[in-house]
């Protein structure tokens, strides 16, 4: 059986390394990071697509495909949901607008103060700590192996399998030699209220309440070139009178955990494969930004035609 190792145990890392495991390969994990330690375990984390254009289209779709089965499914982690996503100016309707179980526009009598347009729209929304924790354990379930390394070089662990895949999110910044990358600083605060029945998303002002199967999630921030990782107080009190301000409720609600994590900063996300001096070949799958759960799967596809076709062609 033909052997790839795969960097990298956030949503990026572990949905390559299962759809890889699907199509027939072992995979070995190598991170420096456990899932549930991972940037990927802080995200919202809802299926929005609305600011996506080119191949981020096809893998967003891809990963609807796959998304909305799991809605059905308990114990997925994966449930669908009501979202309001909303806008200071009027806006078209969305490219993904038929994919949807159910879109309609919000009436203007029930948007908030200052914003005039909005979608009304039924979404995956995906709890991270549940979700994670199922792909992890399907990972090893089908044989995987994660060992818990950090990497210094490409070229070092890719003579150790027969294909790379490189899922290292920001860490790609100093692992692939790549500029381009940057940290999107983010931090968010899971709650109880169960009396919310709407969720809601305002991504210019970066406001998020999203309803979850572990709880309600709120948000946020996005503080570019911002490499903390622990927690800042301030922050999770201002998100705290921000969401309040949109659902009352929040004000009182108790506070079960908080997270703070780095979202992968880059112009576009970097699906390919390189075929390095050293003779080794990396598939290169980073970049995602503020959509990875959104990409995620559909990628996941991606990496694996393309690895397919590169150990084919090999004899
Ligand atoms: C607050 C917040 C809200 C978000 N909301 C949404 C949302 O609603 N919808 C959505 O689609 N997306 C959302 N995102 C974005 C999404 O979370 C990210 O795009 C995604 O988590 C990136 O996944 P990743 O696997 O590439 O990176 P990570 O989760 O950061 O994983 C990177 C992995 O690489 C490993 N690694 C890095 N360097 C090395 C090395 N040198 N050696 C070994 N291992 C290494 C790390 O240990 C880790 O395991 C949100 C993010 C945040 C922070």
């Amino acid at each position: 059986m033909r052997e790839i190792s795969v960097i990298g145990s956030g949503v990026i890392g572990l949905s390559s390394a299962r759809c890889l495991q699907e199509a027939g390969f072992a995979v070995r994990i190598l991170t420096r990071e456990m899932p549930l330690e991972t940037t990927s375990v802080a995200a919202g984390a809802m299926w929005s697509a609305s600011d996506l254009e080119g191949r981020s289209r096809v893998w967003a779709a891809a990963s609807l495909r796959y998304f909305l089965p799991l809605t059905q499914q308990r114990g997925s982690g994966v449930t669908l949901q009501r979202m309001r996503e909303v806008y200071t100016e009027a806006v078209p309707d969305p490219w993904y607008r038929d994919l949807l179980p159910a879109f309609a526009r919000v009436p203007a009598l029930d948007l908030p103060a200052g914003l005039v347009d909005g979608y009304l729209m039924d979404v995956p929304v995906i709890a991270p700590p549940i979700y994670l924790q199922v792909l992890q354990d399907l990972f090893l379930a089908a044989g995987g192996v994660i060992e818990e390394r950090s990497v210094d070089s490409l070229d070092e662990v890719a003579a150790e399998a027969d294909l790379l895949v490189n899922c290292s999110g920001v860490g790609a910044r100093r692992l692939a030699d790549d500029p381009a990358v940057y940290p999107m600083r983010g931090q968010t605060l899971l709650i109880d209220a169960p009396e919310i029945a709407l969720g809601y998303m305002d991504n210019e002002r970066v406001d998020h309440i999203f309803l979850r199967a572990d709880g309600v999630l709120i948000g946020g921030v996005k503080l570019d070139g911002d490499w903390r990782r622990e927690l800042d107080p301030a922050i999770s009190a201002d998100i705290i009178r921000r969401t309040s301000a949109i659902e009352s409720g929040i004000a009182e609600a108790k506070v079960r955990r908080e997270f703070a994590g780095l979202r992968p900063g880059r112009a576009h996300a970097r699906l390919e494969l390189e075929q390095r001096p050293s003779g080794n070949a990396v598939i290169h799958n980073y970049g995602h930004g503020s959509v990875g759960y959104t990409l995620s799967w559909g990628c996941a596809e991606e990496v694996t035609v393309l690895a397919l076709n590169v150990l084919s062609g090999e004899s």
